[in-house]
């Protein structure tokens, strides 16, 4: 089997200065798309399930439906992540599933709507990291806040992260990776004009922390793929993403992990719509969920090829949850 923390697939990509995609997963046609573009071109791949997503499955359906896709693919490296934890015990239930990977977000209190104080963050992210690690499992913070809500998650406000805080966050938590925030959004309207990162925020955040760096909310939300929605029916007039090449940037600059959702909602919606409104007399759920996990299975592959994971997977010598136990033992 080849699970692997969100530590080990993270700091190599720091390593060798490519980016690793984080994609959302609700479901079996979206787990298998993911993993076949990851074997397709050899990428090391992290699956997140956010909370919303975990209690809509009952938990324990898409963590074994997780579990599968590590199982299936013993040549690539994939960690189980969970996104946007609220609290220890998400956590607890998260790991008890076999989860490699956490992310508790502490910049929001535990309703996920409002925005939390520095020391109610550095609290739960260290009774987190403290139990994770106990657990041989890696895990991600989060500080700044983002626009925008994602499975109605956010306080909707943009509160770009401070690197002196960062830095002294780091330090008080023995977090793995950090998410920070330098004006993306969750969802599918990120920017009303053209797209905006504050890069010098990330340079200097780069500068003085040495883990890696997550970037939440970077869904491109391509043209195409907007326009095909609108095309068959949908109504999504003016959205906007992070263009790839903004991403290639962060990526140059020190970013690691690249959170995608909005991107392969947006592959499977426009899919499915194709088929409904093209061969409206087909009804099997196959007809549509199987041309939707194509076309998943393409979009996913692209990013992989344009964050620079293509071709990684051989060099992880992925160890067992076990061996991780040790190696966080002895930090
Ligand atoms: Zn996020």
């Amino acid at each position: 089997m080849a699970l692997a923390t969100g530590k080990q697939i993270l700091d190599e990509a720091k390593k060798k200065g490519y980016g690793v995609g984080a994609y959302n997963v609700n479901n079996m046609e979206q787990i298998q798309a993911i993993m076949a573009a990851a074997k397709e071109t050899q990428s090391p791949v992290i699956i997140q399930a956010s909370r919303g997503a975990l209690k809509y499955s009952n938990f324990t359906y898409l963590g074994y439906l997780m579990k599968a896709a590590v199982i299936e693919n013993p040549d690539i490296p994939v960690a189980m992540h969970l996104d946007h934890g609220n609290s220890l015990e998400t956590v607890i239930k998260a790991i008890d599933l076999g989860f490699s990977s956490v992310m508790i977000d502490g910049s929001l209190t535990e309703d996920g709507k409002t925005a939390s104080t520095y020391d109610y963050n550095v609290k739960v992210t260290r009774s987190v990291v403290e139990y994770a690690h106990s657990k041989g499992v890696s895990v991600e913070a989060e500080i700044g806040t983002l626009g925008g809500l994602e499975d109605g998650v956010g306080s909707g406000k943009i509160h770009l992260t401070d690197p002196k805080e960062a830095k002294k966050f780091v330090d008080e938590t023995s977090v793995d990776s950090l998410a920070i925030a330098i004006g993306t959004s969750h969802g599918a309207y990120k920017f009303k004009g053209a797209a905006n990162l504050a890069f010098n925020v990330l340079k200097e955040i780069r500068a003085l922390i040495d883990i890696p760096i997550v970037l939440h909310g970077a869904s491109s939300v391509p043209k195409e793929l907007i326009d095909e929605v609108n095309k068959y029916g949908g109504k999504m007039p003016g959205a906007t993403g992070v263009p790839i090449e903004s991403l290639q940037k962060a990526i140059k600059l020190g970013v690691s992990k690249i959170n995608v959702d909005t991107d392969g909602r947006l592959a499977i919606t426009s899919a499915i719509r194709k088929v409904f409104i093209e061969t409206p007399e087909k009804f099997d759920p196959r007809d549509y969920l199987g041309p939707a996990r194509t076309a998943l299975a393409s979009l996913i592959a692209s990013k992989m090829k344009a964050f620079g994971t293509s071709g990684h997977a051989k060099d992880y010598a992925p160890q067992s949850l076990g061996d991780m136990k040790k190696l966080y033992a002895t930090k």
